[in-house]
């Protein structure tokens, strides 16, 4: 393995083909790569079935390298935390989280994150890089092939939510690549619309979204419509003005039924009055909304506050005036969730694993 070897893991299945017609190779090679890389998951490099000089320009060409699990924290309702290693020494953290016998894997996008979010644990870390597409991909590999052994039966990842670290659309070519690969049928196979990206508002990359992300769900932090509590809690509303990233998003679904969900985080007597409710119902009626309401989650060094569950239930039935669907983001594995960017806590059980 050497740095100027391409990682396999950054190319979606067009582009493997086409690396394979420029060198005049066999034309099954990219697909029996694909099933044996995506669909059964070995991370040793595909041998088995591939011509002999197929398999020379793979092993000259291409590293398969992927980020390690670290460390895995398991809660009692059955969500999981994986911390992977990269190759630089860097971490980040992905989440599994279970519903009906099935999961959703909640990725990273970056190490740290520059939009520094006032709520937000990983935004005090500030960027540190981007992701590769290896390194989101490989995030979905590891805790994919945690589960099969660790739950064996119980282990299908339906859907992914860019709702880790980072700020996804700020690294807009890797999660767009990254996308690709875990939409591609003879690959992960994730259904279409099983993937979900939320953003802070991130304009540069909203504007390249409708000409060039595959089809994916969109979810905007809004949190609030007001311009002044806004621009508290996410920087970024001051240079992207909500209206115009909500013009943006609205452009993305496709289909009549399809909607933008707006991520509506509570901060108790912050943005949890009555007058916030109905300031978020005025501003999305009409709208193609989905909300999704979120309790803060605190962390050490923070002034905000969680509300209680009572005043975040009597928000949504505010919000039901409007007729706009919502829902509460049930907190799911808080013990070792406490916060975003918290790794170490009592509760959760923590292990060492090496991927088999
Ligand atoms: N940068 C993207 C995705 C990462 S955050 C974005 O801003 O949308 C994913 C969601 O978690 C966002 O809606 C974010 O506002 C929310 N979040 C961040 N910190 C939180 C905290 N301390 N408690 C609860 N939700 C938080």
């Amino acid at each position: 393995m050497t740095d100027s070897k391409l990682s396999f893991y950054r190319l979606p299945l067009k582009d493997l083909n086409d690396l394979f017609q420029r060198h005049g190779l066999p034309e099954s090679g990219p697909a029996l790569l694909y099933n044996w890389h995506y669909k059964k998951k070995h991370t040793a490099p595909c041998v088995a079935d591939l011509a002999k000089v197929s398999r020379e320009f793979v092993e000259t060409s291409f590293d398969f390298t992927l980020p390690s699990i670290q460390t895995v924290q398991e809660s009692h309702d059955r969500t999981v935390k994986f911390l992977f290693a990269l190759r630089d020494g860097f971490t980040v953290e992905s989440v599994l989280i279970p519903f009906n016998n099935k999961y959703t894997l909640c990725l990273s996008s970056q190490v740290g994150c520059a939009m520094n979010c006032s709520f937000c644990h990983t935004g005090t870390q500030g960027l540190k890089r981007h992701l590769g597409t290896e390194e989101i991909i490989g995030q979905f590999i590891g805790a994919a092939r945690w589960l099969s052994q660790a739950r064996p039966g119980d282990d299908k990842i339906l859907n992914v939510v860019f709702m880790g670290q980072g700020e996804p659309l700020h690294n807009f070519d890797a999660v767009k690549t990254a996308a690709e690969i875990l939409l591609e049928r003879r690959g992960l196979g994730l259904a279409p619309h099983k993937i979900t990206i939320s953003t802070a508002g991130h304009l540069p990359g909203l504007r390249r979204w409708k000409d060039e992300m595959p089809k994916v769900n969109i979810a905007v932090s809004l949190h609030s419509p007001l311009k002044e509590k806004r621009d508290q809690l996410i920087p970024l509303n001051r240079s992207y003005p909500i209206d115009e990233v909500v013009a943006f998003a609205e452009e993305i679904p496709e289909g009549r039924a399809r909607f933008v969900t707006y991520e509506v985080l509570l901060i108790k007597d912050f943005n949890d009055s009555d007058e916030d409710a109905r300031a978020i119902g005025r501003y999305l009626t009409g709208r193609k909304a989905f909300i999704s309401l979120i309790p803060f989650n605190p962390f050490p060094g923070t002034n905000y506050q969680r509300p209680e569950m009572e005043r975040v239930e009597h928000f949504k039935r505010l919000l039901d005036h409007y007729r706009i669907p919502t829902v509460i983001r049930k907190t799911k594995g808080d013990e070792i969730l406490a916060a975003c960017g918290q790794l170490n806590t009592r509760f959760g059980v923590t292990r060492p694993l090496t991927p088999g």
